[in-house]
């Protein structure tokens, strides 16, 4: 037994870095080229830069990742061989639906209920495993110590801050190519690879029986989606995807053992080629082995939009495109607004963070922001 007040702190596997689904940028307020967040000057000689955004990336962005490019040969790699350091999905991939500011975790939910959440005008914690612990107040209404707190999930609209949480999930994996016990953590908001990855881990998971020590392959791939678009009907658009699969050679390894298994005779005459990874495989039939490495806690986790990685690029997120037309839309059919700045201002005022999937209701919120602030114009004159 640890002793309790001096090993609070469970095992954990450190972290080795960070692997990113995309670059930050900005925008030559000159010749409106694309430079990366650090330039300081481009290369038409201006010096000024507008907004620095993130654009996705069709690599993992190693930039983070010490290391890695010269293990795998590879500086913009589309595939990364990896393990999951885990057994269960939800420790090699959380993910709920959050809302951040700054690097404060103003809320958590898991779909069903909040897991946690703050009043962030006085910072306490308000809402613990499903239940308000606290009397407290939104425009919403009021809720009593004890309630319980259903999260909205996909909705976003139980009460006030939940308008802003938006899906977060974070890939905890180890890389194959880099032979240490530490992880190396993705970051996604994409609902597409929550849904994708959640489905694929699910289904190895049941198909082989684990997850941890299984040699995986993952990949990022460009898949055309259809998305809402302004004004009705959809569009296509491009978006680079994760996805994973069990390294095929270890499959195919997978099912000579089966067929060896399957048929005694065959077993017997190739006895002698039976190896490790045959008697790793009927191992996982049996309860999960008390090594050290199935000891190891889950790890802390890092919020993908907060704390050191407020900076997290997001491949769902500031798509330039997908902003510029948006920004256009609002200049418009909004006519309080002057031009791209004083959209992008707002938004930062009001804390919406652009997303093409929440373009509806980031759109009302700055129509909403708009009248009121046209109306008390209107009255100071008056
Ligand atoms: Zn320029
Ligand atoms: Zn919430």
């Amino acid at each position: 037994m640890p002793i309790k007040d001096l090993q609070k702190n469970k095992p954990g596997l450190a972290r080795a870095g960070v692997i990113r689904l995309g670059y930050k940028v900005k925008k030559c307020n000159k010749c409106k080229e694309q430079n990366y967040a650090g330039a300081v000057k481009c290369k038409c000689g201006n010096t000024k830069f507008g907004k620095i955004y993130p654009i996705p990336a069709d690599h993992f962005v190693l930039t983070d990742a010490p290391g890695v490019t010269e293990a795998i040969k590879n500086p913009k790699p589309t595939e990364l061989r990896i393990y999951l350091p885990f057994n269960g999905i939800e420790q090699n991939f959380p993910a709920y639906h959050q809302y951040w500011v700054a690097s404060a975790l103003i809320c958590r939910g898991d779909g069903e209920h909040i897991q946690y959440g703050i009043n962030p005008q006085s910072g306490d914690i308000i809402i613990r495993d499903g239940q308000a612990i606290k009397d407290f107040e939104t425009k919403d209404g009021k809720f009593r110590a004890g309630d319980i707190m259903t999260c909205p999930g996909m909705t976003h609209d139980t009460y006030t801050k939940c308008q802003h949480c938006k899906p977060n999930a974070m890939l905890i994996v180890l890389l194959r190519d880099m032979p240490r016990l530490a992880y190396y953590q993705i970051a996604t908001t994409s609902i597409h690879n929550i849904v994708n990855l959640t489905e694929q881990l699910t289904y190895i998971q049941e198909t082989i029986g684990r997850l941890q020590g299984v040699p995986f392959i993952l990949k990022l791939r460009s898949r055309k989606i259809s998305v809402p678009k302004n004004g009705g009907g959809r569009m296509r658009t491009e978006k680079y995807l994760l996805s994973l699969e069990v390294d095929p050679e270890w499959v195919q390894r997978l099912f000579t053992t089966q067929n060896q298994l399957a048929n005694p005779e065959r077993q017997l005459l190739s006895e002698t080629t039976i190896d490790d990874d045959i008697i790793d495989i009927e191992l996982s039939q049996q309860p999960p082995s008390q090594s050290s490495y199935s000891q190891i806690e889950p790890p802390v986790w890092i919020p993908p939009n907060g704390n050191d990685d407020s900076d997290e690029p997001d491949e769902d997120d500031y798509e330039t495109t997908d902003l510029d037309r948006f920004y256009k839309h609002v200049l418009d059919t909004i006519s309080w607004y002057t031009d791209p700045n004083h959209i992008s201002d707002t938004m930062t005022q009001l804390e919406l963070v652009y997303n093409l999937d929440d373009e509806e209701s980031i759109y009302d919120s700055l129509a909403q922001h708009a009248n009121a602030a046209a109306d008390a114009e209107a009255d100071a004159v008056a």
